[in-house]
């Protein structure tokens, strides 16, 4: 049997009785956070070897092609995983005209991590922020340093420089991001449009809207394997429906937006041990069966071992305490009542330190002065029923189980070391006395909260082999790829990295589908010497054979990384290979002489090493 998603939507009977069953599971999506247990998947599963290193999480037996699929479906894009790079994607996809697609997504409900985040989304340049400070810059260096340099800078640069029109676009959709404060790694106030309490806003304003704009969405539905041709071009997915099912999807392209990893923990200890401590605090689908599928097809697969680690964050509701709970003047305490750390350096060191106390939990102490210092964002807190108050320490204590003689004493030896202005336990700078008649305390844990390895993208979210080609139709965005975070993700890059990259992805797989620029046909070009170029994007433009060709050239840490023609009127099947073989000797070279002209397209090259030379100028 086979069929077409639009004639489905108009016709099937069963297929709408599917579809408003799936909504109706979708709708009580919303409280989903409230009721995860602290390691909500461990799945133990076999672990099985790639030819590169990669190590999947036993997958394999699903993805038997040999057994015969039970219906045969056919739409121009599939979508696969339903999280905020996947609805996206969904969204981008229709704006732009292709309408014959469907949403794979393998839990009961759309949203993914997106109905979870909390801390924010970053924009740089948005309409909330002051013109005056060069945001995009910012953005980039906050991205790199997080990354520490071990991402792709090209990637980190796309990232920053649409992460405003993302915020923009997730507002209009109706997410009601504002300014919200500093984020992780960013250095100015205002770098963060997310609101106060962000959580889930952004993941409901996207379902909401593709549930509005009628998107085909199969839930319990989990793709397996990417279909292949026999030259080597993406034709659709397998999928496993109802745990039981094999469907497949027969189509143009895929997008994949299958999120990370951070829910398997057999994955994450076979790439990173390290990390085997700590609880797993991803959305329960993040098993990494995306990054198995592309790599089963030979898509490259990158930093595994890379993971964001968020050092406090309440058990229950997900929500990350973020560094005011710390800064405003709280310190923590173990279930014995101890401090454990110098509260103040966060991050992993804070976040590891905390993971070998009992239960790896540790409780936020703090006063009625600290409480007013960052009011806003407790309360806040307090209204997520994060916080339990008592009128004296040792009352406290009787709350949360600590023995209050201890916990007392651990007060009065801070407040001394506060006073004195020395904390000679652990050196910490910026201490506080805690005191008064209202103490308060919040439970915390350290989490992975996703990881930053994946499938291997150009700046078109093209998927790419090991030699940088592309895979013909595969596209991806969001946490299943690598290169965009490096070591670990600034504050809000995620959520900017998953819409950024689905609409990225989106827009190369309808332009791919509806026969447009030849971009898969392109290498991805590595310099093979270090350029002396300046940092920014140089626009500059030629004469080419039929008129001006203009170009965006894109210098990272003195290397040209990115040549993008803006404007061009040569003929179609000549101007691709020029474009590329151009591109890619000035980029391995870092420089336009000597370049090889195209033949057949010389007057195509010429132009564009002109267009090139004069954004250099
Ligand atoms: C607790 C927490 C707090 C966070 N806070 C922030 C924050 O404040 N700011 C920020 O920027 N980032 C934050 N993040 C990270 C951010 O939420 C994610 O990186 C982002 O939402 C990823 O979106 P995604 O669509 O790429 O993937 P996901 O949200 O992971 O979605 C992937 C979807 O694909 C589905 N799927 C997986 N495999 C398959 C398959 N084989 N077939 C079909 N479906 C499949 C999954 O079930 C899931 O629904 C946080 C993450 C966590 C866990």
């Amino acid at each position: 049997m086979k069929k077409t998603f639009r004639v489905l939507l108009l016709a099937s009977i069963v297929t709408v009785a599917f579809m408003i069953a799936a909504c109706a599971t979708d709708a009580g999506v919303a409280d989903v956070h409230v009721t995860i247990p602290v390691d909500w998947v461990d799945t133990g599963t076999a672990i099985g070897q790639g030819s590169s290193g990669f190590v999947g999480g036993g997958f394999g037996l699903l993805g038997n092609l040999n057994v015969p699929a039970t219906e045969v479906f056919q739409a121009d894009i599939v979508i696969v995983g339903g999280g905020a790079a996947g609805m996206t994607a969904a969204l981008e996809v229709l704006a732009r005209g292709v309408g014959n697609i469907v949403i794979l997504e393998k839990t009961g409900f759309l949203g993914g991590n997106a109905m979870t985040a909390w801390g924010g989304m970053a924009g740089a340049g948005t309409r909330y922020q002051p013109a005056n400070v060069n945001h995009v810059e910012e953005m980039i260096s906050a991205g790199l340093a997080a990354g520490q340099n071990l991402n792709n800078a090209a990637l980190v640069r796309i990232l920053a420089e649409n992460s405003a029109a993302a915020v923009h676009w997730v507002n209009d959709l109706g997410a009601n991001l504002v300014i919200a404060g500093a984020a992780r790694m960013h250095s100015t106030p205002d770098t963060i449009a997310g609101t106060a309490n962000l959580g889930g806003s952004i993941g409901r304003a996207l379902s909401n809207a593709v549930r509005e704009a009628g998107v085909p969405i199969m839930l319990n539905t989990q793709g397996t394997n990417i279909l292949m041709d026999a030259g080597g071009r993406v034709m659709g997915v397998r999928a496993l429906r109802n745990s039981s099912e094999v469907i497949d999807i027969k189509s143009s392209a895929v997008i994949l937006a299958t999120g990370g990893f951070g829910a398997n923990r057999a994955m994450i200890n076979a790439h990173s041990p390290r990390f085997s401590v700590l609880g797993l605090r991803s959305h329960p689908g993040t098993l990494g069966g995306g990054l198995v599928m592309a790599h089963d097809i030979g898509a490259d697969i990158l930093d595994m071992n890379f993971m964001t680690v968020t050092d406090t964050m309440d058990p229950a509701t997900l929500i990350t305490h973020g560094p005011a709970p710390r800064t405003s003047g709280g310190i923590l305490v173990n279930m014995q009542g101890q401090r454990f750390s110098n509260e103040l350096i966060g991050g992993e060191a804070l976040a590891f330190g905390l993971a070998v106390q009992t239960n790896s939990r540790a409780y936020f102490i703090f006063d009625e002065n600290a409480r007013a210092r960052a009011a806003g964002i407790f309360n806040n807190f307090y209204a997520a029923g994060m916080i339990r108050t008592a009128n004296s320490v040792a009352a406290l204590a009787g709350q949360i189980g600590i023995p209050s003689s201890a916990l007392e004493a651990t007060v009065a030896r801070y407040n001394a070391f506060a006073v004195a202005g020395l904390d000679e336990d652990f050196g910490r700078a910026t201490m506080f006395p805690l005191s008064g008649t209202r103490f308060y305390a919040m439970p915390t844990v350290p989490a992975v909260a996703g990881t930053s390895g994946g499938v291997r993208i150009n700046t078109h979210a093209e998927v790419l082999r090991p030699n940088g080609t592309a895979i013909q139709g595969l596209f991806a965005g969001g946490e299943v790829t690598g290169g965009v975070m490096g070591y670990s993700r600034a504050g809000g890059h995620s959520l900017a990295d998953a819409v950024v990259f689905g609409r990225i992805a989106a827009a190369t797989a309808a332009n791919f589908v509806l026969g447009g620029p030849g971009l898969t046909q392109r290498t991805e070009a590595v310099p093979q010497v270090q350029g002396n170029f300046s940092a920014g994007i140089h626009r500059g433009t030629a004469r080419a054979h039929n008129g001006p060709l203009s170009v965006a050239v894109t210098v990272l840490g003195g290397n040209i990384v990115d040549i993008e023609v803006t404007e061009h009127r040569e003929t179609s099947g000549f101007f691709e290979g020029a474009r590329d073989s151009v591109v890619t000797q000035v980029i391995r070279n870092q420089s336009t002489i000597n370049v090889d002209r195209v033949a057949g397209a010389t007057m195509t090259s010429f132009g564009l090493v002109a267009a090139i030379n004069d954004a250099l100028r």
